[in-house]
């Protein structure tokens, strides 16, 4: 076990001698106040980024103080993306800017909820545990809560087999929650188990910019400090989102009314892309107060690089999103960072036209339809239910045959499947089990090893392999010309293997398969320049600087450049 040695100058006044034995790791917890949508987990990920740019192994768990076991049987429109792990896991979105921002993998228990807690400790009372004990959250859930830390801190997530220097632990939802209360007690007792000095709290809060001269008001932040220290933590760092740079009177301020070291006041302020985040709390000194060496390992090099030439970009290349939740990005935010990686590598602009599937159902001339015919190239997103399908089709029949580069992810390979067997095949009544449970004519169907009666955590999930079938073809020279390549489901429904001799034959082939070579995975289209569909959710583990492979191949084909 290697640990990098390294100190926490601003909390050497909480330093205090312990009669535990330190475990050795390092946790940064991070909390946040006043509302949510600040940027919690973009800010917890690039404090990451820091960490690692300064040689620190680095993992991550995020709280979720909701009930559901997991985000797996939750609406994306409602909460945003599910995002999934190599593991199977359905987590919350955060894990993905984690995994993007620190390229890890992580592990279904990095995504600690209610749910999960409460069932272990249930389980534990059911087998008699608690010996008698009355069984309470305090001690019993908040012990459980800080075991599960302490255990999954330790493994490692980046691919090496060394225990992680430090552990990001981002609690979601807003100070003052009644449902994160008892995360806030089980961190506040933490600290002492695990050594003060081994403890960074950092709470992200809002600076409100008023009035005629733009006055930065401090009182919201005020309120959640004293609300968080009510409740027994004291904020090492504040960070503070606003649109404008803190300025030196409010920075002072904010440090003598919320009990911090005025260096340790940072601001999140607007910025032109993501990647300037961690660049930001660099300069601010983040570095500084924690005594990292962030020049270390020139990571942060690379990520002034990719911000500035993101900057730069000018030539523009579009893509219809044809989706179903458009007013909600977050729905498809790693689609939406795939896209952005690959935009990077081919050196244009990203535009993103989001198209609502069912928009393009009823008039050909509608808005939607010329969003469609004015883009360079077609993404059908994953997606689940019938609304919008016939949209869908539409838009993958209109990819097709004006040779507009497409990809079709998930449900964007079913659809384009059931189009082509409606208008190349013929089956007009083409569909999927999915939308018609009787269908005459099912493309695409239930799989059978699916259950039918419990929705949570029993779809096809996570790491599976996908076998190239033929030597040579667009997606296996995208991949880098391996014969298989693991990459992340989320399905319950598949091609129907008895149409697939028929849909080959006329020019769809479906060039990736699973282990068992029955199950389709990857098709392309015959003479197409660009007409991909995968089964599989590629944007689980698209990278900035290694963008998905389907993703780059949208990208290139949309921007007119050659594919290899
Ligand atoms: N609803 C389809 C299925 O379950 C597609 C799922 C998806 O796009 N993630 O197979």
């Amino acid at each position: 076990m290697k640990h990098s040695q390294f100190s926490w100058p601003i909390l050497i006044w909480y330093a205090r001698p312990l009669e535990i034995p330190l475990i050795g790791l390092r946790y940064v917890i991070v909390s946040g106040g006043v509302l949510s949508g600040l940027g919690k987990g973009v800010t917890a990920s690039s404090i990451g980024v820091l960490l690692k740019s300064a040689g620190l192994r680095v993992t991550s768990i995020k709280i979720d103080p909701y009930l559901n076991s997991d985000a797996g049987t939750m609406s994306p429109f409602e909460h945003g993306e599910v995002f999934v792990l190599d593991d199977g896991g359905e987590v919350d979105l955060d894990l993905g800017n984690y995994e993007r921002f620190l390229d890890l993998n992580l592990a279904r228990d990095n995504n600690l909820t209610t749910g999960k807690i409460y069932s272990k400790v249930l389980e534990a009372e059911r087998r008699g545990d608690y010996l008698g004990k009355t069984v309470q959250v305090i001690p019993h859930i908040t012990d459980a809560v800080q075991d599960w830390i302490i255990d999954v801190a330790k493994r490692p997530a980046d691919g090496s087999e060394e225990t992680p220097d430090v552990c990001i632990i981002e609690l979601g939802g807003t100070v003052g929650d009644i449902e994160s209360a008892p995360y806030l007690e089980a961190l506040r007792q933490f600290q002492f188990r695990v050594g003060r000095e081994n403890v960074t709290f950092v709470h992200v809060s809002l600076v409100p910019v008023m009035g005629p001269v733009g006055e930065q008001k401090t009182k919201p932040t005020q309120h959640t400090v004293k609300e968080l220290m009510g409740l027994g933590i004291t904020p090492d760092v504040l960070v503070c989102r606003s649109s404008q740079p803190l300025n030196d009177e409010t920075r002072q301020k904010l440090s003598a009314f919320c009990h911090v070291h005025p260096n340790a006041v940072f601001s999140t302020h607007d910025v032109p892309n993501i990647y300037h985040v961690p660049l930001m709390l660099e300069e601010q000194g983040f570095c500084d107060i924690l005594n990292i060496d962030c020049e270390k390992t020139g990571l942060l090099d690379e990520w002034k690089t990719m911000a500035h030439r993101l900057d730069e970009l000018r030539e523009e290349v579009s893509i219809a999103m044809v989706g179903k939740y458009t007013d909600l990005s977050d729905a498809y935010l790693s689609v939406i960072k795939s896209l952005q990686h690959a935009a990077l590598a081919v050196e244009r602009k990203l535009n993103i036209d989001w198209i609502e599937a069912s928009d393009l159902e009823d008039d050909n001339n509608s808005e939607a339809w010329s969003l469609l015919r004015s883009a360079n190239g077609v993404l059908v997103p994953g997606g689940f239910g019938d609304r919008g399908i016939e949209g869908k089709v539409l838009a993958a029949q209109y990819a097709r045959e004006n040779n507009v580069p497409y990809l079709g992810i998930c449900l964007g390979l079913q659809v384009a499947t059931i189009e082509f067997c409606r208008n190349v095949l013929g089956i007009k009544d083409a569909t999927s089990t999915e939308f018609d449970a009787d269908a005459a004519n099912p493309a695409v169907i239930f799989m059978p090893e699916i259950s039918k009666t419990h929705l949570g955590g029993t779809m096809r999930l996570g790491s599976r392999p996908t076998i190239f079938q033929v030597d040579d073809c667009i997606t296996k020279r995208l991949y880098g010309g391996s014969d298989s390549v693991d990459e992340r489901h989320r399905h319950r429904y598949e091609i129907n293997p008895d149409l697939v001799e028929q849909i080959e034959a006329a020019g769809l082939k479906f060039v990736g398969k699973d282990e068992s070579g029955q199950r389709c995975e990857i098709f392309e289209l015959d003479g197409h320049p660009y007409y991909v569909g995968v089964q599989y959710h590629p944007e689980f583990k698209s990278r900035p600087g290694r963008p998905s492979p389907p993703f780059l191949g949208l990208l290139l084909a949309s921007s007119g450049q050659s594919l290899p």
